[in-house]
């Protein structure tokens, strides 16, 4: 998965434009920059790439789900129905806009199930935050008519499947928002960055002030920019922009190798009747950045994914044990635990975390393995996989 893996020349052109110039703020400059813009210039590409008709890039994955949340009016004692299956930043946005997370069980997707949404939403629910994980999708059409019928904001977290499309249309392009990341480890990055596309221009436009204090960026001044609301400080450097429009332009080569990789790996795996796969509702779309598969139970998963790590089948995940990413392990959250108070403590309506019960996901994500597929792999190295693969699973 990680685009770090073919950093090459084109990166550092990318970055050394703009250390030639020594312009490293996204804004203004208009002579010194010698006609680089590259938060511009990627953002202009990564629409036109997903078919969006906006895109504003910000300092993060997490950044991006803060924007959205605000751009589409989430805030105080808001409800907002996310999986618990998803890495921590999608919560963290929800609780630091002062909204409420409220869980729905995931289904053989492992993302939010259509159906567990409806018994999660509540007269206060305003929004519904599908997370894309691994690289694949959710039922976004599904989800998406729920939202229509019920009135209710859809913002995607897309942070793990940029490129990832259902049924020919990118994920992140459904909802009225989607969430990119380009942290180091993402599919593609710009060492830290993130991104919001949308189709709404009044939604971009509020996006793009509050990543930026709320500046309207009308005109070529900015001390004389107007502040139609309060923001925050949200925005990229054009370094990490640079990076970042480098590897954007590597996507599709990424792709084809994920793809091409997980295919080998998958067709092996197939071959032994105890594995089953994660549930993809279009494979085309896959961006395949893992091959997430299912063990008959709990105890077999744990023992294959031990068994794995001790025979150096390496990148392996059992996310049911693991701090990153599902909510089993994650105290801090059922305690609300944070730096200082936070907003959601102050209401009603706060949720005992700790009385959670997600008997579904918990069935589903016991029994998961997630494999990462990465793009170094020489033939050999995926043949070298395989034959371990199967050592492990005849034992
Ligand atoms: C990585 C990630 C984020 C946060 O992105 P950062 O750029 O690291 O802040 C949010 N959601 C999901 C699902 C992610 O994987």
């Amino acid at each position: 998965m990680p685009g770090f893996e073919i950093f090459s020349k084109e990166e550092r052109k990318e970055v050394e434009d703009v250390l030639e110039t020594g312009v490293l703020f996204r804004y203004g400059f208009d002579q010194a920059r010698q006609g680089h813009w590259k938060a511009k210039t990627f953002e202009k590409e990564f629409a036109e790439r997903l078919g969006a008709g906006y895109c504003h890039l910000c300092s993060s994955g997490t950044a991006a789900l803060s924007i959205a949340l605000a751009s589409c009016g989430i805030g105080a004692g808001d409800e907002v129905v996310i999986p618990p299956f998803t890495f921590v930043a999608t919560i963290e946005a929800v609780l630091n806009a002062g909204a409420v997370p409220v869980f729905a069980e995931i289904d053989e997707t492992l993302c939010l199930d259509p159906e567990g949404i409806e018994p999660a939403v509540t007269s206060r629910t305003r929004a519904v935050l599908p997370v894309h994980m691994c690289g694949s999708m959710a039922r976004i059409e599904a989800i998406k008519q729920l939202c229509d019928e019920k009135g209710l904001i859809l913002i995607e977290d897309a942070c793990q499947a940029v490129g990832a499309t259902f049924n020919g249309k990118a994920l992140g392009t459904f909802g009225h928002m989607g969430c990119f990341s380009f942290d180091p480890v993402k599919t593609i990055t710009c060492g830290e960055g993130g991104a919001i596309i949308t189709d709404g221009r009044e939604l971009y436009m509020t996006a793009d002030a509050y990543t930026d204090h709320g500046h309207d960026h009308i005109g070529d001044d900015r001390g004389l920019e107007g502040h139609p609301i309060l923001g925050t400080n949200f925005r990229i450097s054009e370094l990490n922009a640079a990076v970042g429009l480098a590897q954007l332009r590597k996507l599709d080569l990424i792709l084809e190798k994920q793809r091409s990789h997980k295919k080998a790996i998958k067709a092996a795996l197939s071959e032994f009747s105890e594995i089953s796969f994660r549930e993809i509702p279009d494979q085309e779309g896959d961006s395949a950045t893992f091959l997430s598969f299912f063990l008959p139970d709990e105890s077999r998963a744990r023992e294959v994914a031990d068994e794995f790590a001790q025979t150096g089948v390496d990148g392996c995940f059992y996310w049911y044990d693991n701090n990153w990413h599902y909510i089993r392990q994650w105290d801090h959250i059922k305690t609300l635990k944070s730096a200082a108070k936070l907003p959601v403590k102050l209401l009603e309506s706060c949720p005992d975390y700790n009385k959670l019960e997600l008997p579904k996901s918990d069935a589903i994500m016991s029994r998961t393995i997630s494999m990462l597929i990465k793009l170094s792999w020489t033939e050999e190295e995926i043949s070298q996989r395989i034959e371990k693969i199967a050592s492990v699973l005849t034992r």
